[in-house]
Parts: C-alpha cells; structure tokens; sequence
C-alpha cells in the first residue's frame, strides 16, 4: 500500500508517493486537471490508501469552491476518489497545508504564516489544528482592504493588500509605472523610477503583519512564498517596525521568523495524510 501528497499550485503540481511504491515528482499544473492526475497515479502506481492534496484556490469540506489560477476538472475530488477509487482523500488550501508544516517546524502553540509569492496569503494553526472559519475562508489577509489601487486584484476589488505585498502586486505596479526587466525587489530598490514599488511592498507587508498579528495574536509568525524566499531582508524589517503597527502587547514574546522550509505546502500535505 502506497500513499500519495500532491502540492497543486498556479504553476507546477508537485507529488509524493510513499511506501510500498515510492515516486516523487513535478508537473506543470495546466497539463492535467487533478481528477485526471488521481486516475493516471491509480493506474500506474495500483494500490494507494490515502491521498492529501494541498491547493492553491480555496477548499471546503472537500470541494474546490474557489480556483483563480488552475482549471479544475472534478471540484468534488474528495467524493470522486472514494466513488471511483474507494481511496479516502483530503483537501486543504495550500497556506493552510503550509502553515501546518510552519506549526510542526517550529514547534509553537499558534502560529500564522504569511507566504508573499504569485498573492498574499496566510495559514493559522492552533494546537495542530487548522483555523478554518466557517466555510474555509479564514485568514485572507491578502483581499483585507489597504489602499486603492489603479487596477483591481483577481478578487475584484482595487483595495486589496494583495496589490501591494506580492508578486503579482509588484507586476501590476511595474506595468502601470511602465517599469521593465524582473520584478525583483532588490533590483526595483536601485532603480530611482521604481523604488517607490519596494517601499510599497515593504509598508504593506509590515502592516498586513501588524493586522495577522493584532486579530490572531501568534507565538510565531513566519513568512514564506517565492517573494520573501528570494528577499530575505523583508523579514527584518517587518521585525524592526511592526511594533508601529500591531498591539503592543500582542508583539510581546512574539517571535517572528522566515521560513527554512522548501515546499511546505506539499510538507503539509504529507501531515494531512496522517490524519485519514
Ligand atoms: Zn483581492
């Protein structure tokens, strides 16, 4: 018996098989749709107990309510598996899986994470337990309103922290200052015309911070996602200025840390699986 942790993201869909038969690997993620994907690792692979899938779009109960960025083509993937395959399978959104992995890591009663790649995002966990909210919807810090923008998030508002404090945030602002080459902070900071995008990031970061930390009041809080990854020094200055912005109090004994993990969306996962 094998068992199967998939990290479907915007661009690639990562997996992991373990046990009787082992397998790991990458796709990219518009190449398949994630029904597709189960059916193919069942005919391949035969025997699978159990799959845990982390998705980037948001998850409830089991169904994929919600997916910007990927084609989905059986949004009831937890009632399709066991209906087709008899194989139990759980889905949680991909900032969830990683916070998981984040709470385990560092080893902290409640910890948020705050992951800045393609969006903003954010995981909560206390005492091992995902913070859901009622349908799933928990901890969107990245469509809290922040300031107007002069173009609109993929949630559709023009207000989100999200326009900011993100990749996609960076792109939209190079595109609309008429700024060229990678949309990479540190190259943005040496560049008189479009420094103002890498303050930007920087304010909006600290405050979408200061608001995770004032509403959910977290031990740790650590900040992953390919944006924070590839500018470390983000990180320390969230650490310098945040006590501008959130309680006083909630900042005491707050520890505040970057993320040490690879893919801890698909490390989330792999906990998941622990729980079917
Ligand atoms: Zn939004």
């Amino acid at each position: 018996m094998s068992r199967l942790a998939v990290d479907l993201g915007g661009t690639w869909l990562r997996y992991e098989l373990t046990g009787e038969n082992e397998a790991c690997g990458k796709i990219p993620s518009d190449s398949t749709g994630i029904g597709e994907f189960i059916s193919l690792m069942v005919k391949n692979y035969g025997d699978i107990d159990a799959i845990a899938i982390s998705f980037a779009g948001q998850v409830h109960d089991g169904v994929i309510i919600s997916s910007p960025n990927i084609h989905v083509d059986e949004p009831e993937i937890e009632a399709f598996a066991m209906a087709k395959f008899g194989i139990p399978l759980r889905i949680e959104n991909d900032l969830n899986c990683a916070a998981l992995a984040e709470s385990v890591y560092w080893n902290e009663k409640f910890t948020a994470a705050i992951y800045s790649g393609t969006g903003l995002g954010c995981g909560i966990v206390e005492d091992g337990e995902i913070v859901h909210g009622w349908r799933s919807l928990a901890g969107e810090i990245g469509h809290v309103p922040y300031k107007k923008a002069p173009f609109r998030c993929g949630c559709g508002k023009d207000n989100c922290y999200e326009l900011y404090a993100s990749g996609s945030g960076i792109e939209k602002w190079m595109k609309h200052k008429g700024c060229t080459g990678t949309p990479d902070l540190s190259r943005l900071r040496q560049d008189a015309k479009c420094s103002d995008i890498a303050k930007m990031f920087d304010e909006a970061l600290v405050r979408a911070a200061a608001t995770v930390v004032t509403l959910f009041n977290p031990k740790v809080l650590v900040f992953g996602g390919g944006v924070i990854l590839k500018n470390p020094d983000v990180v320390e200055n969230v650490k310098n200025s945040i006590e501008e912005y959130a309680l006083a109090v909630s900042c005491e004994d707050l520890r505040i840390e970057p993320s040490h993990m690879e893919n801890a969306s698909l490390e989330g996962a792999k906990l998941l699986l622990d729980t079917i």
